[in-house]
């Protein structure tokens, strides 16, 4: 029977209901899902997986959930996910706490975080409306607490039929909560591989390589967990690296933090908790070859959220810790600029310009959100705004332009756009309690924006060789040609877009 508190369910779906103009159903299909729903289905819920389970858009799914946490009817996390094992290596109520480096605790490689791929946003229900057993990890059976908790559920098996989960279950050797002062003993069959161990209520790994050679006597593989740590009174078993190449070349470090080598066979492990509090022990064989990047489920990656107009307009105090920054591989920027506002405040003085220019600023943020992206800034009369892929900015400009000779046949003085377009690598910081973003791809579609005058589009070759719509710019004139701009070495090819005349 699902623990439902019912005056905070009405309260919080109420206030949903109004938050919006939703499609039709989309709350009371809500609702029936936090009502009946069995505990794992309302834990790390994905917004995508939503969608297409109930027939919605993407966006308002993911609209759905940003609004349900912002009536504390759901509660919003964000996960660093180890491309390398399916495993959720972080869990965060909130980006600010996000690194740029990360060890994964469970098959102990080391990458840098980047908000395209592996970072995942999810919505598991508030325990103010239903208490789910998810809440309380601790009370888990310890198979839940590592293939449930811990595993991501939006991992993809390798193997056709058969879940992630079953196949680490398939791979387990010793498993169990270990109190202060308790000894697991296993005898266990060791093939050659890796034999690796987890307790990842105190972060600490081992490892050991099981070789070819056979071995006629059982050995016995004395471990204790102390200080937070794996030790061993052999003194064979001594900390290493290994350091192998992953399927895309690129050499990865697995740290192991003990390790030697032993002849395959049947072995004795003896596993000895000499920490004061409890340890989750998972002990498992895996081939010794580096493991492949695993397939996900579509889902709500970090760089996704954050060209999301809804969460820039719901969560404004979100931050990045400003001394490291977040890597963005791919993003796209757009900047807008008026021409010639001067003499428009010149002609027809302050408040009456400022409330065009405002009127404006509403026009562009509606193309904006319409085409995906949300706004970072605006500067002056400028926008500035962040789009996940070059198509939908260039899309949103075009709109731009369009709607605005609309909007100038309703008013005597016309304003006129300049907008320029750029894609590459950038960094999320926070600078004053807001999120922005830096590097050479912003400082270049600045730039380019520069290079534009009424009504036309700057993109650079970087945008232009990435559209995915050959029709986009079929009425337009495209005009390649090659600048020098401040700041930037290179001579940078750009193309500018205009309305055939
Ligand atoms: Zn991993």
């Amino acid at each position: 029977m699902a623990n439902v508190n019912e005056t905070a369910l009405d309260e919080k779906l109420e206030l949903l209901e109004k938050a919006r103009a939703w499609s039709p159903r989309i709350i009371s299909k809500l609702e029936t899902l936090i009502r009946t729903a069995d505990d794992f289905s309302l834990f790390r819920l994905n917004p995508l997986q939503y969608a297409v389970e109930k027939s919605l858009s993407e966006n308002e799914a993911i609209d759905l959930f940003l609004y349900a946490v912002k009536v504390a009817l759901f509660e919003m996390e964000w996960h660093v996910l180890c491309p390398h094992c399916g495993y959720v290596v972080e869990s965060l109520r909130s980006m600010s706490a996000l690194h740029s480096h990360y060890r994964c605790r469970f098959c102990t490689v080391e990458r840098d975080t980047s908000l395209d791929d592996y970072i995942q946003i999810s919505f598991t229900i508030s325990p103010q409306v239903r208490e789910i057993s998810f809440h309380h990890p601790e009370n888990l059976p310890i198979e839940d607490f590592y293939f449930k908790y811990h595993l991501s559920r939006d991992v993809l098996s390798p193997i056709p039929g058969v879940t992630l989960a079953q196949a680490f279950a398939h791979l387990t050797k010793y498993m169990g909560y270990l109190l202060p002062g308790e000894k697991a003993v296993a005898e266990v069959e060791l093939p050659p591989g890796l034999l690796r161990a987890t307790d990842v209520n105190n972060d600490a790994s081992f490892g050991l390589v099981l070789t070819p050679d056979e071995q006629a006597d059982s050995q016995v593989i004395p471990l204790q967990l102390v200080n937070g740590k794996f030790q061993s009174p052999d003194p064979e078993m001594q900390p290493r690296t290994l350091v192998i190449e992953d399927v895309t070349q690129q050499p990865r470090t697995f740290s192991l933090e003990l390790g030697r080598e032993l002849a395959n066979g049947n072995h004795t492990l003896q596993i000895e908790n000499l920490l004061n509090r409890r340890s989750a022990l998972w002990v498992f064989h895996v081939q010794n070859d580096p493991p492949p990047v695993m397939d996900f489920s579509p889902f709500l990656t970090g760089k996704k959220l954050l060209t999301t107009q809804t969460f820039h307009d719901l969560f404004r105090s979100e931050t990045v810790r400003s001394d490291e920054g977040l890597s963005v591989q791919d993003i796209t920027f757009l900047f807008t600029d008026l021409k010639g506002s001067t003499a428009l405040y010149d002609a027809i003085g302050d408040p009456k310009a400022y409330y065009l220019v405002r009127q404006h600023f509403d026009t562009l943020g509606h193309a904006i959100s319409q085409n995906n992206g949300a706004i970072v800034k605006t500067i002056g009369d400028a926008v500035m705004a962040t789009f996940m892929n070059p198509t939908d900015a260039v899309q949103a400009a075009l709109q731009m332009i369009q709607e605005m000779r609309t909007f100038n046949r309703s008013i005597s003085h016309s304003l006129h756009l300049k907008v320029g377009i750029h894609r590459g690598h950038s960094i999320a910081v926070t600078l004053n309690d807001r999120l922005d973003y830096f590097g050479q791809t912003v400082n270049i579609a600045a730039r380019v924006q520069s290079l534009a005058d009424a009504d036309e589009i700057y993109i650079t070759e970087e945008t232009f060789a990435s559209l995915n719509d050959s029709t986009l710019l079929e009425n337009y004139a495209i005009q390649p040609e090659q600048v020098v701009v401040k700041g930037v070495s290179d001579t940078l090819h750009v193309y500018k877009v205009t309305l055939r005349q």
